[in-house]
């Protein structure tokens, strides 16, 4: 493995007498870039790598090519946590909050009432949503609900979460088999697994520390990053969405329109010729906008 590899990896292997396959998955530089720029409360940090992690193996089991976005609302404190990854292990996020938020690890004291939305987005495919409410305190436990509930799957999930760093492993039924016992099992194996070990190990000798008397297959590792993938045009094409006059009445005054992306924070900057260019290359006539 390269250095890259040791620090941000996901990792499939298949248990070869059970039908069960797992995931493992080690987080750290891209956790960094994921806060960057943002200040965010401890106990806000430590939901938002969770759903990185989760997120991550999520998108991992799908076998698809596309975007998949994990999204919790609440009316609480922690307002909105949402990672969005895609098959080629990129991934990004941001979290919503109130300046004060309760020092918690519990899903149902940071986000009362929370649903959770996954949302499959499949290249030149039909978008697919489920929603679940989150009954449970923990983002795994309303995870596994989920697949329990909508698709039918034994899953487990375990997150660990350190204050730059961050693991979690994953253990699902085969669909087309049923390996209860097997399932149950090697869960209670990953059960043993402490937050040291999680977060201190890496695949190989976590797996064999878990499950070294179940055979594995193990796949080649794949590097996860953080990336945004926003863009100045991208940026520029969103203001299509705004109304012109808008735009106009926001130059006269600020002489540039200004934005944010809420990802990463990279900051934009737009003056009327780039808004007019904008608008004359989308189709549109700005004149017959204006007065409309
Ligand atoms: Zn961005």
């Amino acid at each position: 493995m390269n250095d890259i590899r040791e620090t941000d990896y996901i990792q499939r292997f298949l248990f070869e007498e059970h039908a069960v396959r797992g995931q493992w998955i080690a987080l750290s530089n891209s956790l960094k870039e994921l806060v960057a720029g943002h200040e965010y409360p401890a106990p806000v940090k430590k939901q938002l790598f969770k759903s990185a992690l989760a997120t991550n193996l999520l998108a991992e089991t799908l076998k698809f090519e596309g975007r998949l976005t994990l999204q919790a609302q609440s009316g609480g404190d922690l307002k909105i946590l949402l990672i969005q990854a895609n098959h080629e292990h990129e991934f990004r996020g941001v979290a919503r909050h109130n300046d004060i938020v309760p020092e918690s690890e519990d899903i149902k004291t940071l986000m009362p009432g929370a649903q959770m939305a996954l949302t499959i987005e499949p290249e030149g495919g039909r978008r697919y949503q489920g929603i679940v409410p989150m009954h449970k305190p923990s983002l795994a436990e309303n995870i596994e609900d989920y697949f329990a509930q909508s698709e039918q799957l034994a899953t487990r999930i375990w997150l660990f979460c350190g204050e730059d760093k961050a693991a979690g492993l994953l253990l699902q039924a085969m669909p087309e088999e049923n390996d209860e016992s097997g399932f149950e099992h090697l869960s209670q194996l990953a059960n043993t697994l402490s937050q040291d070990e999680a977060l201190s190990l890496d695949s190989n000798t976590v797996l064999h520390r878990l499950f070294h008397q179940d055979p594995l297959r193990l796949f080649e590792p794949k590097t996860i990053n953080y990336r945004c993938g926003c863009s100045r045009q991208k940026s520029l094409n969103s203001l299509l969405l705004v109304p012109i006059a808008e735009l106009e009445e926001i130059i006269e005054k600020e002489g540039k329109v200004s934005m944010n992306c809420e990802f990463c924070q990279t900051h934009y900057e737009f003056d009327a010729i780039d808004v007019e260019q904008v608008f004359a290359n989308s189709g549109r006539d700005m004149q017959s906008d204006t007065t409309q």
